[in-house]
């Protein structure tokens, strides 16, 4: 639901649009408190129900099924700076002599570079055929991501038992299971084959030829597949450490489904614990701000309306609020 007290903020042009040649923006809102609890929120987070809920909130002309995963960066990355988010605070620890420092990475800049042409450009093989790819939809990637989670998750908590060795059998076994994952999930890109004047588009058949073919053409088109992802995400960024200025690599993700997952993956279970426990005091205290807020305005705002503010009228009614106890203070009457 669009409260009727916003307005779009930008209007974005998106990467699989420009590819095309297809000018026409969409508009982006910044996003409200409700949006803030369901990106806290571990179940939304681990089902990609929060992607969904912000997306479909925050750019209501956008089919979240249809929504294709080339666009979903500068979707997330509009969002922010539709929030009057211009820059992406990171807390690095470097690997070179361990200091830990807040950095701020110029966001709108790094957004430009996104482009999605690679996923609509021919690959000419060496035999003469030409093979098709298009971006999945992120529907399918967000399925992919889930099952690539539980796999990497199995094998983490295998790798954590001391007698590992005992399940290297089972490993081995998760490990061909990822690969098979990978490849169904970039096959799945290819959407038309052409060999000479015949075409295949039939998934199964595309899948079929895929694992007939030989592995340098298999390389090659898988190559061009990973090279058409990586130029719809952020590039990793080079950060000079505050204390040792040495280079820090550092890769952005701002798909907040991806780094809930990728968090749950490297942590143990205690680890894990206070993670949710983070969430979950984060979303009570945006609560009871909301709260406060209703309280504060004497009936002005209700409930409901209070959870579709945005992160700035939040802050605006904060001060109203905060004058207005200074003044009624200064005046000695009592604050009621
Ligand atoms: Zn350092």
């Amino acid at each position: 639901m669009i409260s009727t007290c916003r307005h779009p903020e930008l209007f974005i042009n998106l990467p699989s649009d420009v590819a095309l040649n297809n000018h026409s923006p969409v508009s982006v809102y910044a996003s409200t408190a409700q949006d803030e609890i369901i990106v806290r929120t571990p179940d939304s987070l681990m089902n990609g129900l929060a992607m969904e809920q912000m997306i479909q909130n925050c750019c209501p002309e956008f089919q979240y099924k249809t929504l294709l995963a080339c666009d979903i960066t500068t979707i997330l990355g509009s969002i922010r700076i539709a929030n009057g988010e211009n820059t992406l605070d990171v807390y690095i620890e470097c690997p070179h002599c361990k200091n830990s420092d807040s950095y701020e990475i110029p966001l709108r800049q790094m957004l430009v570079n996104i482009n999605a042409k690679d996923w609509y450009t021919d690959i000419e093989l060496p035999n003469g055929l030409k093979v098709s790819v298009r971006p999945p939809t992120y529907s399918r990637y967000s399925l992919f991501a889930m099952e690539e989670y539980k796999l990497r998750k199995s094998v983490m908590q295998i790798s954590a038992l001391e007698n590992r060795e005992d399940y290297s059998d089972i490993v081995l076994d998760l490990d061909k299971k990822h690969q098979n994952l990978v490849l169904d999930f970039q096959t799945g890109c290819i959407y038309k084959i052409e060999i000479d004047r015949a075409e295949i588009l039939n998934q199964e058949h595309i899948k079929q030829w895929f694992s007939n073919s030989d592995l340098q053409l298999q390389k090659l088109i898988t190559d061009h597949i990973s090279k058409a992802e990586k130029s719809c995400q952020l590039e990793t960024v080079t950060i000079n450490c505050t204390d040792c200025k040495k280079s820090i690599l550092f890769p952005l993700d701002l798909d907040f489904c991806n780094l809930f997952r990728a968090k749950l993956v490297s942590s143990d279970e205690q680890q894990i614990v206070t993670y949710l426990e983070k969430l979950n005091k984060d979303i009570k205290k945006l609560e009871t701000e909301l709260l406060k807020i209703v309280w504060y305005m004497r009936g002005g705002v209700s409930l409901n309306e209070a959870y579709q503010l945005t992160t700035y009228q939040r802050k605006e009614i904060a001060k109203i609020v905060e004058d207005n106890i200074e003044l009624t203070k200064k005046t000695g009457l009592p604050i009621l």
